[in-house]
């Protein structure tokens, strides 16, 4: 997102140079989706059958429950530029870098992160006492 990003940064040269010195360009490489907080079981048999599926991952935050799904953006260039940069999406165009993924993993927000299914199935058993039942 670099070039994307710095059109809307203030004029700094330390938020500037952020996006030229971030070699993976991680606000490219996946999109979030917000769900309905799972409670029942049912809810989250269905989430388990959503984690099951490679690059998807669960997080919850203050803001509520999301799926994270990784995947790069088609228009992510070779060298970390839009492909699109002049039509971005709006979204692309709010992105603000002040603090990004190349301060800090995204992970260090959550209050509650699920990586894979593993992890989301021990969740599920310690929630729920008779999650085999
Ligand atoms: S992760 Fe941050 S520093 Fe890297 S390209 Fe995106 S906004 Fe810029
Ligand atoms: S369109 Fe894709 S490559 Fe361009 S800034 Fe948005 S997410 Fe990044």
């Amino acid at each position: 997102m670099d070039q994307a990003v710095i059109a809307v940064l203030p004029p700094s040269a330390y938020t500037q140079s952020k996006c030229q010195r971030c070699t993976n360009s991680k606000c490219c490489t996946y999109f979030t989706q917000a769900i309905d907080a799972p409670r029942s079981k049912q809810d989250f048999d269905h989430l388990l059958w959503q984690i099951s599926h490679r690059g998807v991952q669960v997080y919850k935050d203050k803001s509520g429950w999301y799926l994270l799904i990784n995947t790069s953006c088609a228009h992510l260039q070779p060298d970390g530029s839009c492909g699109v940069y002049e039509t971005r999406p709006q979204i692309c165009r709010d992105y603000t870098n002040d603090f990004c993924e190349f301060d800090a993993p995204a992970e260090e927000g959550f209050d509650l992160f699920f990586p894979d299914y593993e992890a989301l199935l021990a969740y599920c058993k310690k929630r729920f006492k008779r999650w085999g039942a």
